[in-house]
């Protein structure tokens, strides 16, 4: 059992981490969040230039790097209108059915400014346009100005950041959280808490934590991080895909929502190391947590990155499922949250100068 006192301080810590605005390039926010958080249990705070956050425990053993990226999905102003409307160019990988009929912050020079991208009213649409997704080429961000001066005035133009406005929310007493950016803020969260366990309790190397910017458009902050930091040995933690709501294909992902932390066997990115995928799993019996075993096509990491830098590194990656991920509204389970700390608190002890050794040999 988690005691209240725990609980109230995870629950405050991921609803900052989720309603913290972040879209790729534009990080500053959540990086002052996750800075102010890392800062108590690291032995030293540094950043990579493009602004991925290095931090340190412990100084002896093998470099151990753990990521998790802070960029969500979002996007920038691409043109205003004469008429005061704005365009607006996605980053990340958006479904044009997600962006209709929601409401936005664009984060200006003044403030934050709300928007939201209108909806053809139904009233005027003819009857076989009705079941038609509109394309995020015709959407427009309307934020109540009347004209572009009004636009200006209120401190926002072309390149600044917009972000869902989607405020976390426990669902009605249950352990499930809804609100944005779960994907990767619950990895963000995770690392707070291990960074936490693991400042009080013995680990037998170096952990390098790194929060990586840029991972929705092409895990960039993660190739600049990993040039950095050399890691022996990489580990990203994520948001999973969950399977359990819509009728789909049960090869697509199997993977339910409260059922226990996931572990990625596959994705289009990157395989993970097989010596370590076995040594999750024996951390996870160890603590007896269910890992979910998961396989998805068109979902890519940091830890594909990760792998590739450095002459080669044995990676995984490690996942909190969610719901709905890549929207507004993505629900996360809190014991399947607290269930990843454990194995990755585990499995970072047992990672020893030996047993790295023994993952990274490839002699036949
Ligand atoms: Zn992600």
């Amino acid at each position: 059992m988690v005691p209240v006192a725990a609980q109230d301080r995870t629950i405050e810590l991921l609803r900052q981490l989720a309603d913290a605005p972040g879209p790729p390039g534009f990080e500053e926010p959540i990086r002052k969040v996750m800075v102010d958080q890392m800062k108590p249990y690291a032995s030293a705070i540094t950043f990579d230039g493009m602004g991925s956050i290095i931090a340190t425990q412990g100084s002896q053993g093998p470099r151990i790097m753990v990521d998790a990226h802070m960029d969500e999905l979002g996007g920038v102003v691409r043109r205003v209108t004469p008429r005061g409307l704005l365009t607006m160019q996605m980053l990340g990988g958006w479904l044009d059915q997600a962006l209709v009929d929601q409401r936005w912050i664009i984060v200006g020079s003044k403030g934050p400014v709300h928007a939201v991208t209108g909806i053809r009213d139904v009233h005027v649409v003819p009857p076989e346009e009705r079941t038609r997704v509109y394309s995020r080429d015709s959407l427009f961000l309307d934020v109540g100005a009347k004209d572009e001066a009004e636009v200006t005035a209120m401190g926002i133009g072309p390149g600044d950041p917009v972000v869902p406005d989607a405020p976390f929310t426990v669902l009605n007493g249950t352990d499930n959280y809804l609100a944005k950016g779960w994907d990767d803020r619950v990895g963000c969260g995770v690392v707070i808490e291990a960074m936490r366990r693991l400042a009080t309790l013995p680990h037998p190397n170096q952990i390098v934590w790194t929060i990586t910017t840029q991972e929705e458009i092409g895990l960039r902050g993660a190739h600049t991080a990993a040039d950095v930091v050399k890691p022996e040995l990489a580990i990203a933690i994520e948001g999973g895909i969950t399977g359990d709501v819509f009728p789909g294909h049960p090869e697509e992902t199997q993977v339910r929502l409260g059922a226990g932390p996931g572990i990625f066997l596959y994705d289009s990115s990157a395989l993970p190391n097989r010596k370590l995928t076995a040594l999750v799993k024996a951390a996870a019996a160890e603590k007896q947590v269910p890992l979910q075993l998961d396989v998805v096509q068109g979902y890519g990491d940091d830890s594909a990155e990760l792998q590739k830098s450095n002459g080669g590194v044995p990676t995984v990656n490690l996942v909190v499922p969610i719901r709905y991920t890549h929207s507004h509204n993505g629900i996360m389970n809190r014991r399947d949250f607290d269930q990843m700390v454990d194995v990755l608190v585990a499995l970072l002890q047992k990672l020893d100068a030996a047993t790295v050794a023994r993952v990274r040999d490839f002699t036949p």
